[in-house]
């Protein structure tokens, strides 16, 4: 990698508020490489804001959900359609066997190489993603990414009943977009659920329902249990959830991390282009901004 290079090369903005500031000339050897993480829990909407940054200021986006990962049931793990990224160029998404075992360790090395990849393009790494364990072993545990990085922390963050009600009803929408058919398409009655991407919420849940439905079992029990599976992906999504904000409380509160909170709620309490005005106005402005010190000061 090109030791010269620095975070003044790494992020040429495409906005004007740098007011024709000249990056090259904060071109100093000593200065670390700068890296953007897009944290909070599960539906804030932590993909829709790395892609928004990643249009504002060139960079590239590395996939911090353990799930996501891997390859397939992309409406379970709700990944990032291609319409959604935008032609931002994504990392870590998709990736691995279904099967394969990946760790916080596996991702610390991947994550290290897809960054002084987007670095040596002159790019700016965003890491996003609601895995905390692996975010934390990343910058906590890695004595070369402290040395040679300097972070700049969103989370984003919701008010726990608009969220609670957000995740439910999302739940609903992946069923209505064909959640069923791809937990069906990876159901294998010896499997077990502690391995690979059928850790997945969504995939264990429905278990009971995909076994019965196998053994031609009565249309009223099937319902039932298909209204059991839902409820239960409902309740386990909100559970992570609260996992992820009480894992984002304790970095901020024990470890210290600086975290710049952006508060999602009035956007989540608005509908179609109303929401659509107020999450440009209240996030994506607001983020710009922050990313923007964080690169030039
Ligand atoms: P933990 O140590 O509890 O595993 P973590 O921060 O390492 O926490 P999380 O991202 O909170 O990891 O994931 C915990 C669990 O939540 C996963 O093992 C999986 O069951 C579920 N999960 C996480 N992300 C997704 C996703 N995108 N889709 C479905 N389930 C997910």
């Amino acid at each position: 990698m090109n030791l010269s290079y620095s975070i003044c090369k790494q992020a040429q903005p495409l906005i004007s508020f740098t007011g024709g500031l000249n990056t090259n000339s904060l071109n100093f050897h000593n200065r670390k490489d700068k890296v953007v993480v897009v944290m909070g829990a599960t539906g804030t909407g932590k993909s829709r804001l790395s892609i928004d940054l990643a249009t504002h200021f060139q960079a590239e986006i590395i996939n911090s959900d353990k799930i996501q990962v891997y390859k397939g049931l992309d409406i379970v793990t709700n990944k990032v359609t291609e319409e959604e990224c935008r032609g931002i160029p994504h990392h870590l998404l998709g990736i691995k066997d279904p099967d394969a075992d990946y760790n916080a360790t596996n991702f610390r090395h991947d994550a290290l190489l897809a960054i002084e990849s987007i670095i040596e393009q002159d790019k700016l790494p965003i890491i996003a993603g609601g895995s905390n364990s692996f975010i934390e072993s990343l910058v906590n545990d890695d004595p070369y990414f402290a040395s040679r990085y300097d972070c700049c922390f969103l989370w984003v963050d919701l008010s726990l009943p608009i969220l609670q009600r957000f995740v439910s009803e999302r739940v609903d929408q992946m069923v209505e977009a064909g959640l069923l058919e791809e937990v069906r398409g990876v159901f294998d009655p010896e499997a077990n659920y502690t391995q690979g991407i059928r850790r997945a919420i969504g995939v264990p849940e429905f278990d009971s329902f995909l076994r019965a439905e196998g053994k031609n079992t009565d249309q009223e029990i099937l319902d039932t249990l298909l209204h059991l599976a839902i409820d239960e992906v409902k309740e386990n999504t909100w559970k992570l959830a609260c996992r992820q904000l009480q894992k984002i409380h304790r970095l901020r509160d024990f470890w210290g991390w600086n975290l710049h909170h952006i508060d999602a709620t009035e956007v989540f309490l608005k509908q179609g282009e109303d929401a659509h005005e107020a999450w440009k106005r209240l996030i994506v402005g607001p983020s710009v901004m922050t990313v923007a010190q964080f690169l030039y000061r």
